[in-house]
């Protein structure tokens, strides 16, 4: 065969070496199966068919051989020649008919194939392209059935008298893809033989494929064998059972065949460098694309055991080359990928891998799965789930039968990289389960591999956890675009100075209510004026931290105002909290006044007091003849308004250092929620509780209202329901779990709010879709975010909730705030890769309190690029982009929980 040729002299001088080696241990020759044995099914085959009978529907393993052809054809001669073609192989006349349970083979002498003659000659060439397609993805979706039908069928389109089109489809059970070329070099000499009167110039076949399969069953026996199915067992062990890409949709529980294709090419230039490359490295331009594929597995997955699988064809005995059949096998490439390791390694590992593989190759996958029996998952294949191949050109682009390239809408795995050599490109398709994955994922990928393989070539010593992937546009977008939420607001402007400038705009609207009783804002104004200077009459100093132990209450709001007053910063001491939480606060931020009254002075009886404390003041005892007068003091607005404490879950708790702009930025001119004069805001947080800093400061620095909201009211859905009404609160903040609670037992209180906010864990869609369904507020939002960029750094307005979602979004960075993906080097992500969430602008905390070590740790300087440096708070959140910008979170580094592989260190 003279292709064959061709195809050896495509080998890299080490294959053909081996192959050379092979050939010469093959003693085992194959021969004609003894007369009147039962033909049996090969290995490949029965496994096939099983499959068949798992989904008889599924067209996946239909073979579309399509070839248009350009010249004047002579149908009735190429009748002659199909038919010559099928009488030489017998397999192309089988079909695998059920007996007893078990598949058997049933051979048809006298089967005649006929072409179904199609004439599209009276339609213009655009009709005539459309009903090509659409004729030829008809017949490679008809599905076979294989225990009856004829495995082989055709239709011969006529476009005019030069232009014809032929559509074979046959089933994979009896054809692969170099039997596509055997198929392809019959059909070529036959059709000039007969066309000219001439013979047939092929010799017949001295063994059928059946000869094989009979063969194959007393190979599998021998000592041979067993030595390839144990390198196999030792090489597989331990494998993780799914490599887990990002999907864009959950996995089905039962894989799915469905599939779309992306084309791909890479230009001349850089396939011949990876050529070079190849040479250099004393392998093959295979070895450096796997190697480069599996890198891009590796950092889209985060595992670091990466088995992809790669189709041979498995004729390397002589005898069996110019045979029809299903022969083609499938390796498995398994590798142990690190941050550190480079390229240049992984290739020579992989160079390794692979040649080991091609010396154990005889095993029929199937039979491989027989024996390592990986445990049984109905959603997604066994050992392997990825595929790459390169494969030689099977044409060579003399002829006047031309491959017809049809996407077939189907896939076997979950990604096939298939591509071709073409004479001086790199081409082929990326075919994906479109259950699995969006198009864009998969251009995207497409993409990340482009770039990649340039990186390689740049510097193919680099550490594979440090090439590039990000194209300049994606890099700009995830940076730039995305980031760009500047907006004007009194970001030089403290609180309290903001708070001031409300008095006069509303001085008589209400500012704050609690148990029925409320304050306006001049009221509120001059209690906190009296209280700022009564502090400043005990000697408050600037900058020191006052802390606050009363009940959410209008005196609540009047001391954190007067503390802001005096140019000091609150600490919101819950009473409720145990004593020896909040005698650890007491002295960690070393406050020097606590401000309480008489109905929970019982939790301050019980603290011992330390040296830092100068005074404890009973608010509700103090008579206040000091003047209602502002005091001046200079106060800028970088300079902390507040002390909150971490939850403590994830070792000691710590201060959190909070700015007035990280607090004004949070609630004026802002994307997510929009309050003003009028809105009555629910006050339901403990003051200790970020969400507070939303509820109070977005109303008071809005002309908002702040309405008191009992705790007992929150945990109980029809109370809350009660005073949503009777106080007319329509802005309201509540804590995820909360919101589900409530969801659960009635999912309808909402929906006269104009805003309601959740957060502070991820929420379930479920929940959050039975309350857009019965009773949605106006704006439903998510707000995520740590204490350590006050209270929101993102936001998602929820409008619905997609039907398969498994998380509800996180949604955008808040204005003036920005959000980063990034992975273990602190390099951008790529969109749809988790990595970790790294929050940055102007509601960044000043680090925490007295902790200059855990500061640095996770408040970071960051150099994008020389010059360019960035203070990030690294969040723990494992988080990743979707294409539309919005964030989903994907779960905590300190869950425990490992999620695709991805760990933070
Ligand atoms: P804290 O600093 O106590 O407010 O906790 C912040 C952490 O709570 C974040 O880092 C997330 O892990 C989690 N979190 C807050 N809001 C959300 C949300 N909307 N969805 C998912 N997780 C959230
Ligand atoms: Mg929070």
């Amino acid at each position: 065969m003279a292709s064959l040729n061709d195809r050896l002299s495509q080998l890299s001088p080490e294959q053909r070496q081996l192959l050379a080696k092979k050939l010469r241990q093959k003693q085992s020759h194959i021969s004609p199966r003894p007369a009147g044995q039962k033909t049996i099914l090969s290995f490949a085959q029965q496994r096939m068919w099983l499959l068949y009978r798992l989904d008889p529907d599924s067209e996946a393993y239909n073979f579309p051989c399509f070839l248009s052809f350009q010249g004047d054809l002579k149908i009735k001669v190429l009748e002659r020649v199909l038919n010559e073609i099928v009488r030489r192989h017998e397999i192309l006349r089988s079909r695998f008919p059920e007996v007893n349970g078990e598949p058997t083979v049933k051979i048809i002498d006298d089967f005649k194939l006929t072409l179904e003659p199609i004439s599209l000659e009276n339609l213009d060439r655009a009709e005539q392209q459309s009903r090509v397609q659409q004729l030829a993805s008809q017949e490679a979706k008809n599905p076979f059935d294989i225990t009856q039908d004829a495995l082989i069928r055709g239709k011969i389109l006529t476009l005019d008298d030069h232009q014809y089109v032929l559509l074979l489809t046959l089933h994979h059970i009896i054809f692969d893809g170099w039997s596509e070329g055997v198929f392809k070099q019959e059909l070529e000499s036959l059709y000039d033989a007969f066309s000219q009167g001439k013979p047939s110039p092929l010799p017949e076949l001295s063994i059928q494929y059946a000869d094989f399969a009979h063969w194959e069953r007393q190979w599998l026996t021998t000592e041979r064998a067993q030595t390839q199915l144990d390198y196999w067992s030792q090489k597989l062990a331990g494998m993780s059972p799914l490599l887990e890409l990002p999907t864009d949709r959950p996995r089905p529980a039962i894989q799915t065949d469905k599939g779309d294709r992306v084309f791909w090419t890479l230009g001349k230039s850089t396939t011949e460098n990876l050529r070079e490359l190849s040479q250099k490295q004393d392998c093959t331009l295979f070895m450096t694309l796997m190697a480069a594929f599996q890198i891009l597995l590796f950092r889209y997955s985060g595992q670091e055991d990466i088995a992809v699988g790669t189709p041979i064809a498995s004729r390397i005995r002589p005898e069996i080359e110019g045979i029809i059949g299903y022969f083609a096998n499938t390796l498995i490439l398994r590798e142990t990928l690190s941050d550190e390791m480079a390229f240049n390694d992984l290739v020579q590992q992989i160079k390794e891998t692979a040649l080991a593989a091609y010396n154990h190759q005889d095993i029929p996958f199937d039979r491989l799965v027989q024996k390592l029996q990986p445990t049984r998952n109905t959603s997604f294949s066994p050992l392997f789930q990825v595929v790459f191949a390169l494969r030689p050109n099977n044409f060579t682009s003399d002829t006047r039968w031309q491959q017809l390239s049809l996407n077939p809408n189907t896939a076997k795995f979950d990604l096939e990289v298939n591509l071709r050599e073409d004479d001086e490109e790199l081409t082929g398709y990326w075919e994906y389960n479109t259950d699995l994955f969006n198009r864009d994922t998969i251009e995207r990928m497409c993409k990340h591999f482009t770039v990649l393989l340039a990186g390689i070539l740049k510097n193919p010593a680099m550490s594979i956890s440090l090439l590039p992937l990000l194209t300049n546009a994606e890099r700009h977008q995830l940076l730039i675009e995305w980031n760009n939420t500047a907006t004007d607001y009194p970001k030089d402007k403290c609180i309290h100075e903001l708070f001031g400038e409300q008095v006069s705009k509303t001085p008589d609207v209400i500012a704050v209510s609690y148990d029925k009783q409320s304050l306006s804002y001049c009221e509120l104004n001059q209690e906190a004026n009296q209280l700022a200077q009564y502090l400043q009459s005990i000697h408050a100093q600037a900058n020191s931290r006052i802390g606050i132990c009363l009940e959410r209450s209008n005196s609540a709001i009047v001391a954190i105002l007067g503390v802001l007053k005096v140019g000091c910063l609150y600490v919101p001491l819950d009473p409720h909290y145990p004593t020896e939480r909040l005698q650890f606060m007491v002295d960690d931020a070393q406050i020097s006044i606590i401000l309480s009254n008489s109905q929970t002075q019982y939790a301050i009886d019980k603290l011992s007091i330390n040296t830092s404390i100068t005074s404890i003041v009973k608010i509700d005892r103090v008579v206040y003849s000091e003047s209602q007068e502002s005091l001046s003091l200079a106060v800028k607005s970088h300079q902390g308004a507040y002390i909150n404490y971490t939850s403590g879950s994830t070792g000691v708790p710590k201060g959190v250092l909070v700015p007035h702009r990280g607090v004004i930025r949070l609630v004026r001119n802002t994307n997510y929620i929009d309050i003003r004069r009028g809105d009555r805001v629910g006050q339901a947080a403990t003051l200790a509780f970020d969400m507070a800093t939303l509820e109070i400061w977005g109303a008071l620095l809005n002309g908002g209202s702040i309405i008191g909201i009992p705790k007992e009211t929150l945990l109980d859905p029809w109370a809350l329901a009660h005073t949503i009404q009777r106080e007319h609160i329509n802005v309201l903040v509540v804590p995820t779990a909360v919101l589900h609670k409530i969801a659960e037992t009635d999912s309808t209180i909402f929906s006269t709010l104009k805003c309601l906010v959740f957060g502070g864990e991820a929420a379930s869609p479920h929940w959050i879709k039975r309350i857009l369904k019965h009773g949605a507020p106006q704006s439903l939002v998510n707000g995520y975010g740590p204490t350590e960029n006050t209270a929101i750094s993102s936001a998602y307005v929820v409008a619905e909730i997609a039907e398969n979602a498994t998380t509800v979004l996180i949604g955008k960075p808040i204005s003036n705030s920005r959000c980063y993906v990034l992975d273990k080097n602190r390099e951008l992500v790529p969109i749809g890769v988790p990595g970790e969430l790294y929050v940055a602008g102007d509601g960044l905390a000043n680090g925490y309190l007295f902790r200059p070590q855990a500061s640095a740790e996770k408040f970071i300087l960051h150099e994008w690029e020389k010059g360019n440096v960035e203070r990030l708070y690294r969040t723990g959140d494992l988080v990743r982009y979707h294409a539309d910008g919005n964030l989903e979170f994907v779960g905590r580094q300190d869950s425990q929980v490992k999620i695709r592989g991805f760990r933070i260190e």
